[in-house]
């Protein structure tokens, strides 16, 4: 019989210094400022990478300044670029971002109509052309929330 409670370690969050719960790989979210201990992220230091949506370097600034760990625009598109399949939301709606074989697609969650999904040929043109009910994504993205790795729904 295993003991549950002896596979995890508790050590201080990388980026806040709270204690937190990691398992036999170093990693667990720390529930103070929500940092996904990670030795990838911490090893590449200025990139985003899987768990966070944002990098180590820029967690540890936002902290400092008091901010939540909130990816920008072009965070969310290191994702994407890092982990091919995005989610987020706007005004209680979630959307789905897919990169595959070198076509990035926007839309609803449950869409199931592609002729309701935007279709962009690179990041460059995701971030300038992509919108939501007729106002480009660039210009919301302060109003996003949840943005994240897409989950199994
Ligand atoms: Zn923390």
């Amino acid at each position: 019989m295993s003991d549950y409670k002896a596979k995890f370690t508790v050590i201080p969050c990388a980026v806040c210094g709270q204690l937190v719960d990691v398992d036999n790989f170093g990693q667990g979210k720390c529930k103070h400022c929500g940092w996904h201990q990670s030795e990838i992220c911490l090893e590449y230091s200025d990139m985003v990478a899987y768990p966070n949506m944002v990098s180590f370097n820029k967690a540890k600034t936002l902290y400092k300044q008091g901010l939540p760990l909130k990816p920008s625009l072009d965070d969310f598109i290191e994702g994407l670029d890092f982990y091919k399949e995005m989610e987020f939301e706007y005004l209680g709606v979630l959307y789905g971002v897919l990169w595959s074989r070198n076509i990035i697609e926007l839309g609803e969650y449950f869409e199931k109509d592609p002729a309701k999904w935007q279709y962009f040929d690179n990041f460059e043109e995701f971030k300038q052309k992509a919108y939501i009910g007729g106002k480009l994504l660039k210009d919301i993205w302060d109003d996003v929330t949840n943005a994240d790795y897409m989950i199994c729904r």
